[in-house]
């Protein structure tokens, strides 16, 4: 048995987190792919057969009441709330990143036309005022940049494309909102969510963060940074299942300010009055759109039942053990200058994956995966592979290098 190997059985008795593997279902792959779609947890196709044939089947229209479907959004967003470092209302969860980012990022100019956003000097004013511009991370995964140039089209502003780095750089009394992701998709690289979002509200702008690459990997703090509007997804890190429902947080001081851009009947302060007029809910509750997606949703929230009793920071701690342990067996395994890896060694700047270039990515991922090692691939030459500590444990990563290995030699 190689060191390595001795290593990582050592690293696995002593993980505090290795009992909660076995509330999923996984099988002798090494499933290192939970960046894009996590694994199922066990309990989960028990509940969804409830929902369906006894809260559905059963109960029918009484569910919205007696299943507690209709406040579903904002008890599972109080569930996700822990997680991001949120205190309860402040999280509403439904519809697609997407779509949440564009609500968070139409509303964000609003604000920002209304007031100056967090308190600061008060840069009174419409787009005439002069907060014309958008920032939006150059590098962003794409949907966000498209709905980024859509939202400036519709408001009127200016999109600029900068990294996260030159942002300090580019704010200005210009800039009216920026939006930024918290770990970056494609490298792992994880931003400073702390000091960047300081230097917006400096500029008096509004922070829109993308938590999609951070949420349930590592502490994000959104109240102790005091965030604005963030919005993430549920079935990366979060394990909620494919397509499960994103969820938006709106800073509990900027809900009455909070105008969004998709007002529905969900969102109205009476919903079943039937008014003819908008008139929006108090709290988080703004987010809401319409009817939410019960079946996708109440999957989330008994998937979430796996986070009882598991710390973040405990989360984090084996993140980074898992992505050291990763990049020194890839060190030993992979044959020289085989493969480069585009995430940073500091711990301050890498999330929960490692991306490593590689000549014909694509194949290798294809070989890999006939291996039983799943991670993916990213255009044109990245190999990803995504670190979830609730369920990947230390001889798995040995064991992804070890492979890794085989297939470049
Ligand atoms: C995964 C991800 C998305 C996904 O958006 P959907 O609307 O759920 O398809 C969006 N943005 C980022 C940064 C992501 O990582």
């Amino acid at each position: 048995m190689s060191e390595l190997t001795t290593r990582a059985g050592a690293l696995d008795a002593a993980d505090e987190l290795a009992g909660v593997r076995k509330q999923f279902v996984l099988d002798e792959v090494v499933y290192l792919d939970g960046n894009s779609l996590g694994a199922l947890p066990a309990n989960v196709p028990g509940h969804v057969e409830d929902v369906v044939r006894r809260q559905w089947g059963e109960l029918r229209i009484r569910s919205w009441d007696e299943s507690g479907w209709w406040t579903a959004p904002e008890r599972i967003g109080d569930r996700i709330a822990p997680l991001v470092g949120a205190a309860p209302g402040q999280i509403v969860v439904g519809d697609s990143t997407s779509v949440n980012v564009f609500k968070a990022l139409v509303a964000a100019v609003r604000m920002a036309d209304s007031a100056g956003a967090a308190g600061s000097a008060g840069v009174a004013g419409s787009a005439g005022s002069g907060r014309d511009e958008i920032l939006v991370d150059a590098t962003t995964f794409p949907t966000d940049g498209y709905i980024a140039e859509s939202a400036a089209r519709m408001t009127g502003r200016t999109l600029r494309p900068v990294t996260p780095a030159e942002v300090p750089g580019a704010l200005s009394d210009r800039t009216a909102v920026v939006l930024l992701n918290h770990v970056d998709y494609r490298t792992g690289r994880l931003h400073d969510l702390p000091s960047l979002t300081a230097a917006v509200h400096a500029a008096g702008a509004v922070a829109v963060w993308d938590l999609c690459h951070s949420a349930g990997a590592l502490p994000v703090g959104l109240d102790e940074h005091g965030v604005d509007l963030a919005v993430g997804c549920t079935y990366k890190y979060l394990n909620g299942g494919p397509g499960s429902p994103a969820y938006l947080y709106v800073r509990r001081e900027l809900q009455d300010r909070f105008d969004s851009p998709l007002p529905g009947w969900n969102s109205h302060a009476e919903p079943f009055g039937m008014r003819p007029a908008f008139e929006p809910a108090a709290g988080a509750l703004r987010g809401r759109v319409g009817t939410p997606d019960i079946l996708s949703m109440l999957a989330l929230e008994a998937a979430l039942e796996v986070w009882d009793g598991v710390r973040i920071e405990a989360v984090r701690a084996k993140s980074l053990a898992l992505t050291d342990f990763f990049l020194e067996c890839v060190a030993a395994y992979v044959p020289e200058g085989r493969v480069e890896s585009v995430t940073p060694v500091a711990h301050s700047e890498r999330g929960s994956q490692v991306a490593l270039r590689c000549d014909d990515a694509g194949d290798v991922m294809k070989r890999l995966i006939e291996r039983g090692v799943v991670g993916d691939f990213r255009h044109p030459d990245v190999l990803r592979f995504g670190f979830t500590p609730l369920y990947v444990g230390f001889a798995d990563v040995a064991r992804a290098a070890r492979v890794l290995g085989e297939v470049l030699r």
